[in-house]
């Protein structure tokens, strides 16, 4: 069926990253259309990860493409300064507390605290798209052709609403990915990572502006400071490793939890990783940040074998989550939207406009979730002995992980 612009109904299942910025691609592709957000939070989205690295090449595709706001407030990077224990830096600085700096890396990242860019992005919604909080779908059926084509979604309250094209921005544990391929879910990695913010400005002896990594055995650590909502920085940091499950619980099935529902066992064994392998000044920096507010994330992906069925279209981590040592989730979810609003102002007709979205956008889901895997490899399972590289070996290690035949990199690919 070609579907009559003016007469269009898109529901948007999901109202963060991803789920604003396809409402946006829908309301500017669709001017006349009837856009719905099904968001089941009912507060504030706040903190959905404390710190977002995007790459400048990526960030400027995606201020032309109207997604971001060329002035987001950044912490301004261009450099990764990698790291391991064993107390003599590199330079010949002593032992600073910061271990031995293997190399100091080209890096053309910006930082972004992740709550600016989502009110930013949700600030670019036109009043007529309909954002309605606290409203959790429960079930997806779609409805396959005719007069009726599209997909019908079941709220928690009991109400059933009826689209032309349904945007399935929900998240890793999509119930519209459920209702297009039932049963593909994410794998766990057999890893997870604690995360946490402290005041940059009471950390001594950090190096500034610039992005940290920290390699030990079977993990590693990334930092950096982001700009904090009262214009003071955050040191957001984020540290990988393996943890034996007997400590975790079964976590092959997609889950999360939230700060203050990590385990005291899980802490602790944070707590021992930061005494056994980190450089002293880096555990300092950690411990700034209270338990209670140390949360963790287990390590998930998966690329869905298709991102549109019929009339549903998966956008974000709904369609393809990527391990996060890509830096690119973001920037996908809205390269996903812009992709969309590009394709739908050459064609009205849904149909066409799903085929064409699933042909532009799928393999970028797989691509990105294909480097991030191998990345988690080579520096969380798989991990060499960091002591030992000199910095041509180490630039050789690295630059075979960060970039794919098809030009895919980390940060995400060109737009
Ligand atoms: C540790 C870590 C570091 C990261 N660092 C970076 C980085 O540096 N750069 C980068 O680009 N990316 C990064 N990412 C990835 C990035 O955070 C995600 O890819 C991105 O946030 C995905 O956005 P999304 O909107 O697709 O999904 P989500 O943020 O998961 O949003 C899904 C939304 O759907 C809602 N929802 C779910 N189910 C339902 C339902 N049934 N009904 C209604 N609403 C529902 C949820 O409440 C949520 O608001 C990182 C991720 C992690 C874990």
């Amino acid at each position: 069926m070609v579907g009559t612009v003016g007469a269009v109904r898109v529901g948007v299942v999901g109202g963060s990253i991803a789920g604003c910025a396809g409402a946006l691609a829908a309301a500017r592709a669709a001017p006349e259309a009837t856009v719905v957000v099904f968001e089941r939070s009912g507060g504030e989205l706040r903190d959905r990860g404390a710190g977002i690295g995007i790459q400048h090449e990526r960030f400027a595709e995606l201020v032309e493409a109207g997604f971001l706001d060329a002035s987001l407030p950044a912490t301004p990077g261009h450099s990764r300064d990698w790291f391991t224990r064993d107390g003599v830096s590199a330079d010949g600085g002593g032992d600073s507390g910061l271990g031995k700096r293997i190399w100091r890396q080209p890096f053309p990242f910006n930082a972004y605290n992740w709550g600016h860019l989502y009110r930013s992005l949700r600030g670019r919604l036109p009043g007529r798209v309909e954002f309605r909080g606290d409203a959790r779908v429960v079930s997806v059926a779609a409805c396959e052709s005719g007069a009726g084509a599209g997909a019908s979604v079941t709220v928690a309250d009991g109400s059933v609403e009826h689209f032309d094209l349904l945007l399935g921005a929900d998240g890793y544990r999509s119930v519209v990915r459920e209702a297009m391929f039932p049963g593909v879910v994410p794998d766990y990695a057999g890893y997870l990572c604690w995360r946490g913010l402290s005041d940059f400005g009471e950390l001594k002896g950090l190096p500034q502006d610039s992005f940290f990594t920290v390699g030990f055995n079977h993990g590693h650590l990334v930092a950096y400071p982001i700009p904090a909502d009262d214009g003071r920085r955050h040191f957001n940091w984020v540290l990988y490793s393996a943890v034996p499950p007997e400590l975790t619980g079964n976590l092959n099935t997609a889950t999360s939890i939230p700060p203050g529902a990590v385990s005291h066992a899980v802490l602790d064994f944070m707590d021992s990783l930061l005494t056994r392998e980190l450089p002293a000044a880096w555990a300092a920096a950690i411990r700034k940040t209270a338990r209670e507010n140390v949360f963790i994330q287990p390590i998930y992906d998966f690329a869905a074998p298709a991102f549109a069925k019929s009339r549903m279209l998966l956008l974000g981590d709904a369609g393809a989550v990527s391990r996060p040592h890509a830096a690119a989730g973001t920037v996908k979810a809205m390269q996903d939207a812009a992709s969309l609003l590009d394709l739908w102002r050459t064609t009205t007709d849904l149909d066409e406009l799903a085929a064409r979205y699933d042909a532009a956008r799928a393999p970028a889901g797989a691509a990105v979730t294909a480097l991030a895997r191998r990345i988690g490899a080579a520096q969380v399972l798989e991990t060499p002995d960091w002591a030992a590289f000199g910095e041509a070996e180490f630039a050789t290690w690295l630059g075979a992980q960060m970039q794919l035949p098809d030009g895919t990199e980390m940060g995400g690919r060109r737009l």
